[in-house]
């Protein structure tokens, strides 16, 4: 049994990185099997999950989207706010019941696995648990899963330490046209509220060759849109390269030939002016930035550790908006941090008011193990937190229906992904600008790039009928 330790976890030594391939031979123990995989959290532990469905097709078992069909359930597990974890328990208290009357393996994966009162509390109360894998040992997740089935002895396998970088997981992507492709693993930015660096590790990026033959890859089968993943895509390349930074990838992703390329997660304190140049040149870099802002006051910028002012992501901001042609930007903020008084609030209120962005996703502080804000005196309660994120959201939603509206009748590119959750006579697709539009088309627009109008607006989706340009 490997636990986590929150302590080793916050170290990092760049030379104990190490570069290796995923060579895992174990057969084919899983034929006849089925398993199931539920993702909680981030775009990163939707890809994780790819990977972990790509390892585990890999020795025959077979993926099942229904539960009850399957021998193996893993939950792909999130730890940035406390409800994530109150989701994992209250569903293992339904495993619990499915167990009685199923003889099914029960699996944890992901960044509550990394974390040490998560795994005493599973070790205690959580018998129907049979294995953890951490995110440092996800290529090993095979092993951990072979010997579960051998043995019938519980595994636990948690590394706490800065990560390596592990090529060619097997990966069974989840859409034929869209695709994740991770680019910089981990964070060393250590904002006082975020569990992030300890779960996730050092910052650690891929080569940027091994990046670009997958894209390649990707467009060779067809693949139209490519999403760049990193929890702070905009340090890729400073843990490796003098010369070679986000800017010059997004320039060698582009001349790959892919359709869109978009990103995600930037941080304003490595945005530099010749991203946002190379983001304006390129036309298949999506005009789509999300740019966190997580609060308007320099006071609790600081306290978190933001490492830039209110007016610095201003600056940034503007700019992104004058050279970015058509450009929608969305943000992250997070209410009622330790210090937060109602006037540091207003600030955040007042920048929300300049930026108008196109939406938000926004937060009530939940303090988390071991980060530093964990130990700051909680000064907000929990009802002033929920009033406060009840008048922020009145003003960004305020905003990103106007910004909806603003394409009103207009013509505009959709890359058509589905069949619309919301009406299956539909289909549905995303703008450049990263849009939600549910179209009048028919099903063999899935798959194409095609042109929308614009014939209603919503507060998170627009309406729109496909038309043929001649
Ligand atoms: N790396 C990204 C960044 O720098 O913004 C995303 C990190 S996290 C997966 C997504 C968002 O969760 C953060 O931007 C922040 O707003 C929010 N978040 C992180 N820790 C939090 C906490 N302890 N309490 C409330 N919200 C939190
Ligand atoms: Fe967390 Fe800050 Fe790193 Fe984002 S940049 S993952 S918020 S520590």
């Amino acid at each position: 049994m490997k636990t986590p330790n929150m302590i080793n976890a916050k170290n990092r030594h760049q030379n104990q990185i190490k570069y290796t391939k995923y060579n895992k031979d174990l057969g084919d123990f899983g034929k006849g099997k089925t398993f199931f995989v539920r993702t909680y959290g981030c775009q990163m532990n939707e890809h994780d999950s790819e990977k972990i469905k790509g390892m585990l097709t890999s020795v025959g078992f077979n993926y099942t989207d229904d539960i009850n069909d399957a021998d193996i359930i893993i939950l792909n597990t999130c730890a940035i706010r406390e409800n994530a974890h109150d989701k994992v328990f209250g569903f293992l208290g339904v495993l619990k019941h499915m167990k009685q009357s199923k003889n099914i393996i029960v699996g944890i994966c992901g960044c509550m696995a990394q974390e040490e009162v998560v795994i005493n509390e599973i070790l205690n109360k959580y018998k129907q648990v049979d294995f953890v894998c951490g995110t440092h040992n996800l290529d090993n997740l095979l092993s951990i899963i072979k010997e579960q089935m051998d043995t019938k002895k519980r595994q636990i396998e948690v590394l706490s330490y800065e990560g390596d970088v592990v090529e060619d997981v097997p990966v069974l992507r989840d859409s034929p046209y869209s695709a994740w492709v991770d680019i910089i693993y981990g964070c060393d930015k250590f904002c006082t509220y975020c569990i992030v660096p300890y779960t996730r590790g050092m910052q650690r990026s891929r080569h940027h060759e091994d990046i670009v033959n997958e894209v390649k890859e990707l467009v060779k089968k067809g693949y139209k849109e490519v999403t760049l993943l990193g929890q702070n895509v905009n340090a890729y390349g400073k843990d490796l390269y003098e010369d070679y930074n986000l800017a010059n990838l997004l320039s060698d992703v582009s001349d790959t030939g892919i359709e869109r390329v978009r990103f995600v997660t930037s941080h304003p304190w490595d945005f530099t002016d010749e991203m946002v140049d190379i983001i304006a040149s390129r036309d298949n870099i999506m005009p789509y930035i999300h740019l966190p802002l997580q609060s308007g006051s320099n006071k609790v910028l600081k306290l978190m550790n933001r490492r830039y002012t209110k007016e610095e992501y201003l600056k940034l901001y503007e700019s992104i908006r004058k050279k970015v042609k058509n450009s929608s930007v969305t943000t992250d903020i997070i209410v009622g941090f330790p210090g937060e008084t109602e006037e540091d609030f207003m600030e955040t209120l007042d920048v929300v008011n300049k930026c108008k962005f196109d939406g938000a996703f926004t937060f009530a502080f939940s303090a988390r193990e071991n980060t530093p804000a964990a130990l700051m005196k909680e000064t907000v309660s929990e009802e002033e937190k929920m009033d406060r994120l009840h008048r922020l959201n009145e003003v960004v939603n305020k905003y990103s229906n106007e910004a909806n509206k603003k394409m009103m009748n207009t013509t505009v590119k959709c890359l058509v992904t589905s069949l619309s959750d919301k009406d299956k006579n539909k289909v549905c697709g995303y703008t450049e600008n990263m849009k939600l539009v549910n179209i009048k088309g028919p099903k063999s627009l899935i798959g194409k790039i095609v042109d929308v109008k614009i014939t209603d607006t919503k507060s998170f989706s627009l309406d729109g009928e496909y038309v043929i340009i001649e």
